[in-house]
């Protein structure tokens, strides 16, 4: 399967995303761009020349392009931000001719697809006693709430389903709180180990910076961007992104497991230059320890479920009889040790 055109049907991992998955496009494009197609375009004119084609008087016509237009560059402001920058940068009007895609590096965009995000509980009155443990969206770490893009097991959320969820989770958050108002006690010497944890990217650098003189190169410390820039290399090189056209396989996980390994070392050697950047080194840590779940997950699953958005090559096929699960992982910060373990699909509607 993985060298020819797919078929639709099985392209839809758990049978919600249909008709053509973002999944497929992606891998549409990889093929065509194989068989020397490339670049790829989406036509923007001919969306928007058809749309207005409808309507029969010129004048009526013209008011109507402008509209669509206004439209186009509305929706991709609201949504994808960098789509309107590039049609501005590459002096594109997009009533006029089509505007390039391209397949991209991986990101992580939690539930909006491929099913990611956190194991929360579902509602009382609609989820299976497995599906259920007391608060609507509360995680598996009681008190946790997860709402939108940060729950799991969903296919593909969208913007006025992640805001109804929201609200969900707040409201059971609320009762949480409500039935168990004691204050928590709380370690003040803990409280002061991790404000000097927080803060120790911005000590790292005083401490270090004045050793060379160019701030971006010194033995004793790693600047966000370029921790962001080895993290970003290591997942598309080893964990199926664009540079290996989606693929990976057993061996690559291990080893981006390995290189994810020294990455974690060196992230203890995170330095800031400004409270910007404190907020960078976080973010990269918090994006570091995603990368590991991601690639384990992966790598537990020996299947291919999200056909396009990646393929496991020693794997190509979806493999319903024994994967059509959830993969769940947890860390334990005592041992250091991950666990990787398999949750049962209940059907709950048709
Ligand atoms: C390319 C793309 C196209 C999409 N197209 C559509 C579409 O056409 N229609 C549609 O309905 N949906 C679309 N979506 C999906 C939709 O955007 C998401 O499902 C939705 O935005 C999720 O909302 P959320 O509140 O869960 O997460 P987000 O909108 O991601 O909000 C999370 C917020 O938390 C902030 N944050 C993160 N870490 C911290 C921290 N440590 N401290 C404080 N703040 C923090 C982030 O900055 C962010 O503002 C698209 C998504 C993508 C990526």
């Amino acid at each position: 399967m993985v060298n020819n055109k797919p078929e639709l049907e099985n392209w839809a991992p758990y049978g919600q995303v249909k008709p053509v998955p973002a999944n497929l496009r992606n891998w549409l494009m990889m093929l065509d761009q194989k068989e020397g197609k490339g670049p790829a375009y989406m036509r923007t004119e001919e969306a928007i020349q058809a749309i207005v084609a409808s309507v029969p008087d010129e004048k009526e016509r013209k008011k109507k392009l402008k509209e669509v237009e206004s439209e186009a560059w509305e929706d991709f402001l609201d949504m994808t931000i960098s789509q309107a920058i590039l049609w501005a940068g590459t002096n594109t009007s997009p009533e006029e001719k089509p505007s390039e895609i391209q397949a991209c590096e991986p990101y992580f965009i939690g539930s909006h697809s491929g099913a990611s995000g956190t194991w929360v509980s579902g509602p009382e009155d609609l989820a299976p006693p497995e599906y259920f443990w007391g608060y609507n969206h509360m995680a598996t770490v009681k008190g946790i709430f997860c709402a939108g893009d940060a729950s799991g097991a969903s296919s593909h959320k969208f913007s006025d389903g992640s805001h109804a969820e929201g609200r969900i989770a707040a409201k059971a958050a609320l009762a949480y709180i409500v039935d168990n108002p004691e204050q928590p006690k709380v370690d003040a010497a803990q409280i002061e180990k991790l404000k000097k944890a927080i803060l120790s990217p911005i000590a790292t650098f005083e401490e270090f910076s004045g050793l060379t003189d160019n701030l971006d190169v010194n033995e004793n410390y790693i600047k966000p961007k370029q921790f962001m820039y080895r993290l970003q290399k290591i997942m598309d090189e080893y964990a199926g992104g664009v540079a290996t056209m989606f693929s990976t396989n057993k061996p690559s996980l291990e080893r981006g497991l390995e290189l994810l390994a020294f990455l974690k070392e060196d992230a203890e050697k995170l330095a800031a230059e400004d409270l910007h950047e404190l907020t960078r080194c976080w973010e990269n840590v918090h994006r570091m320890w995603q990368a590991e779940a991601h690639v384990r997950t992966v790598l537990f699953r020996d299947e291919t479920r999200w056909p396009g958005y990646y393929f496991r090559a020693d794997a190509p096929e979806i493999d319903n009889k024994n994967w059509k699960v959830f993969v769940n992982c947890k860390w334990d910060p005592k041992t250091d040790k991950w666990d990787v373990f398999k949750r049962d699909i209940i059907q709950i509607v048709d």
